[in-house]
């Protein structure tokens, strides 16, 4: 095997390249204390490494201004502070600025931030591509490959958090993290466990500061995942791609309600609410001609009235390749008019940095056709749940 093929990683279950030193972040807590101890070092140095990343935003063992010299020296032949990196930084004048990551083992996902009225928003991915084959999204275009790990889901934050200015003093621009979406690549609650970790030491103070009630994930809806996440314990909030109101259209445009059903899917989230009182947002992407009629309208009306509910239309970002198109003024009007008459709250969401492709996953395409590194033509990815569908 060449020196640059990835092997399988036991520790993560991930890949990784034989040639990157493991992400500290990634280290569990028993092994680093042990790899400490042999060094005749207090365990409390486990949790000064963590905050110095982030909390303290040092991107070098050497930055550890608190850690003895010699301990320094011995982290940086060990371990690397951030296991991924910056492939691609994109900029957008509205402030919003999209990541693509290179991981450790060479794969590539997306990470972006956005800025606005005083918050800094990371928006996240929690797998390399999707297995949920959404027909309009890009994400999930060649299946799924890996979930990350819990050290990837927190470098993405770290990464996102120290691209805000930490002397700002510009009302309109947070010097630090304020909230996470996780609505980037992949499908959260597929990687449920992994996630509730990292979203815990984001959320200390010696962390990253960031509390559950500002932690919004949003999910293709598998039910008995959404219950789990009920579970957490945390003001976490749950965003549901409901996209259709009936199964018969929501299976042709997101193939895994063939299993799940509408029914079942509305059930877990009116669990979702009564257990943690946290309010349900909606999101449909609206799709111009497919799911924006004036019957779509009455029936989504009809599915929420009466719940604890929120709607977050999604006017459609175009993918290049894909035979959609976003939806006219008028028809989206319709369903704003239809949901309010009938008493949903509804909103539109805002379209932050199109200018460089916020499409989930288009970026990332991209990049990877220019650097020739191909998910499909090296690891050929399998999708989860079922076979491709043909597109409608
Ligand atoms: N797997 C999760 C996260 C997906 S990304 C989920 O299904 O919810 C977050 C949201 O963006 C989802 O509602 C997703 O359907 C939507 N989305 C994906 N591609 C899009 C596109 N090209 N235009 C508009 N919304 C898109």
């Amino acid at each position: 095997m060449s020196a640059t093929l990835p092997i399988i990683d036991s520790e993560t279950g991930g890949l990784r390249s034989p040639l990157a030193k493991p992400g500290i972040l990634d280290v569990p807590t028993d092994t680093l204390r042990a790899w400490l101890a042999e060094r005749r070092q207090p365990l409390m140095r486990v949790g000064q490494i963590r905050k110095q990343i982030l909390a303290n935003r040092a991107t070098t063992f050497d930055a550890m201004s608190d850690l003895p010299k010699q301990l320094r020296v011995e982290l940086a032949d060990a371990f690397s502070v951030l296991s991924a990196r910056v492939e691609r930084h994109l900029f957008a004048k509205d402030d919003t600025h999209k990541l693509v990551i290179r991981l450790g083992d060479d794969r590539m996902i997306e990470a972006v931030l956005i800025q606005d009225d005083g918050r800094a928003t990371a928006c996240i991915s929690t797998q390399v591509g999707c297995g949920m084959g959404c027909v309009f999204c890009a994400s999930g275009l060649n299946g799924v490959v890996r979930n990350l790990t819990t050290g990837e889901l927190l470098e993405q934050l770290v990464m996102l958090r120290n691209l805000t200015d930490a002397n700002s003093t510009n009302p309109d621009r947070a010097p630090r993290l304020t909230n996470v979406v996780v609505m980037g690549m992949g499908e959260p609650l597929a990687n449920l466990e992994n996630l509730l970790e990292a979203l815990s030491i984001a959320g200390d103070k010696n962390g990253l500061g960031i509390g559950a009630r500002h932690v919004t994930i949003s999910t293709v809806g598998l039910p008995a995942k959404i219950r789990k996440f009920a579970e957490s314990g945390k003001q976490y909030s749950l965003a549901v791609s409901l996209h259709a109101p009936n199964d018969e259209l929501r299976t042709r445009i997101v193939p895994t309600n063939d299993k799940t059903g509408l029914d079942a899917i509305l059930a877990a989230a009116d669990e979702f609410y009564e257990k943690t009182g946290r309010q349900v947002t909606y999101e449909y992407v609206v799709l111009g001609g497919l799911n924006d009629l004036p019957q779509h309208a009455r029936q989504l009306a009809g599915l929420l009235t009466g719940r604890k509910a929120h709607v977050n239309l999604i006017p459609w970002n175009d993918v290049e390749g894909l035979p959609y198109k976003r939806p006219q003024d008028a028809d989206l009007q319709n369903i704003i008019d239809t949901l309010r008459k009938n008493g949903v709250s509804v909103k539109v969401r805002k379209r932050k940095g199109s200018e460089i492709d916020a499409a989930c996953g288009q970026l990332r395409r991209k990049v990877e056709v220019e650097t020739n590194h191909r998910d499909t033509e090296r690891f050929p990815a399998q999708r989860d749940e079922r076979e491709p569908k043909e597109s409608i």
